[in-house]
């Protein structure tokens, strides 16, 4: 697709990929209509706020197999819903091949390459949108309480951190730090070159703000179907039916619903936050607990703590424990609260080899953005750039990208979903 500016082009999804991506297209002139489905709490909303381009190994290695059997719940942060065997096995034999020194590799490279860009991407889409004060540059700080903190503080600054670089705090600074805290910290790693969201409900209405004040159309509507035909794609609605030159699919967890001829694995890498009001009693900085797998993020006059991985299908309960346990650590290191707890819980879109699933699928016009894992909020302004240079300009994606990666299902031109 070479003619940018008469491109008739459908975004479908609500998330942060979503918007992104409509926005990058209406830019290069495409005419865009944004098909989402009104959820105020995606996972786009409900994450820790991290720009964490530090995190540069894709998380399909032996030591996250490890994890998966010594961190489990209540021990630690990781659930395995065994009740939905058709869900988590299949995954799990994919993950397990993910895990070799190979497809690691490759994985790796394609990640720290996305990476590299994922906070000047930021940086140009902050500016685009006049808001420079969505991103707060200062960085994430790692604290570790228990005993052996030195010697794995000592590792972590022995590690490669692609374009972010970490530094020990110093002793001063780590007092201040830690006076914060009713428990005691041990050492400190600041992570620099990352960044975060300051208000996770405003980056995504300055999103659609902007997509619509420049001339994009939005659906609030699920989706219900999408096929080709040989002018293009069309994608049903509930109440409409709309034809366009080609179709983006960035539904996070519920991608693989319109891209049923593809085999696309994905789970929902659950996560569960609380989120209080601090009474204007904060000012530490945005901290990882290590030891307790907990992210304290501040959005400005709220504080949220976010942990949990839980290996399930979309629509299972939640577990109100994790909450509970939230609230423990919350109460346990003394965190300023003022007011009731709002809960929330929300899906990861997670591949078994932690990589997106980004570009041509195959099926001519039907593009995809998805499986952003714990990644998403990082990766959806490179993500948006990215894909449209490969929409307009036929850039490529590496391999250990493609949407096929996992192979194609049997021949469907046409997927219908009940909602
Ligand atoms: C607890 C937690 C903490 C996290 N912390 C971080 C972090 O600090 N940094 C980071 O980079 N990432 C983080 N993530 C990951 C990140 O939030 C996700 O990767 C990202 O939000 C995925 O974005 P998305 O747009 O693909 O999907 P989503 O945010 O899930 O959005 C998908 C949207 O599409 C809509 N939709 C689905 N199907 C259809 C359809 N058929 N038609 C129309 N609309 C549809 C849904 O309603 C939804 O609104 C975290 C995730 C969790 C759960």
């Amino acid at each position: 697709m070479t003619s940018a500016s008469h491109s008739k082009i459908i975004v479908i999804g609500g998330g942060i990929i979503a918007r992104c991506t409509a926005l990058a297209l209406l830019d290069r002139g495409c005419t865009v209509t944004l098909i989402a489905e009104p959820d105020p709490v995606p996972a786009s909303w409900g994450n820790a706020g991290h720009i964490a381009t530090e995190q540069v190994s894709p998380l399909a290695t032996w030591s996250t197999l490890r994890r998966l059997t010594t961190d489990l719940f209540p021990r630690g942060p990781v659930a395995i819903d065994w009740k939905r065997p058709q869900t988590v096995l299949p995954w799990s034999l994919r993950f397990l091949r993910s895990c070799k020194a190979r497809q690691q590799e490759r994985g790796e490279a394609a990640l720290r390459d996305l990476l590299s860009d994922a906070l000047p991407a930021w940086k140009r889409l902050v500016a685009r949108m006049n808001a420079p004060d969505l991103l707060d540059e200062r960085g994430i700080v790692k604290l570790i309480e228990k005993s052996d903190a030195n010697e794995r503080a000592a590792y972590t600054l022995r590690q490669d951190w692609g374009t972010s670089t970490a530094k020990s705090v110093d002793p001063e600074t780590l007092k201040q730090i830690a006076s914060n805290f009713s428990s005691p910290v041990r050492a400190g790693i600041r992570f620099e070159n990352t960044a975060h969201i300051t208000n996770p409900t405003r980056v995504l209405d300055m999103l659609l703000e902007a997509f619509l004040s420049s001339g994009g159309t939005h659906i609030p509507a699920y989706a219900r179907n999408l096929r080709n035909d040989s002018n293009g794609v069309i994608v049903e609605t509930r109440n409409t039916t709309i034809q366009a030159d080609c179709a983006v699919v960035a539904c996070g967890v519920l991608s693989p619903a319109l891209l049923p001829h593809l085999v696309l694995p994905m789970i929902a890498e659950r996560g569960y936050h609380l989120e209080w009001d601090h009474g204007g009693e904060w000012t530490g900085p945005n901290v990882v607990f290590e030891d307790r797998a907990l992210v304290v993020t501040r959005f400005e006059n709220r504080l949220r703590a976010t942990s949990f991985v839980e290996f399930t299908d979309h629509q299972s309960a939640p577990d109100p424990r994790k909450w509970q346990h939230l609230e423990r650590h919350i109460r346990e290191l003394g965190l300023p609260v003022h007011g009731r707890f709002t809960p929330w819980y929300g899906s990861r879109p997670t591949l078994p080899d932690y990589l997106p699933a980004l570009g041509t699928t195959g099926m001519p016009g039907i593009f995809a953005a998805c499986g952003h894992n714990h990644l998403g909020l990082t990766l959806a302004a490179t993500t948006a750039e990215r894909l449209t240079a490969h929409m307009l300009d036929g850039k490529t994606f590496p391999p250990a990208l493609h949407p096929d990666r996992f192979g194609t299902a049997p021949s469907s031109t046409s997927h219908f979903r009940k909602h």
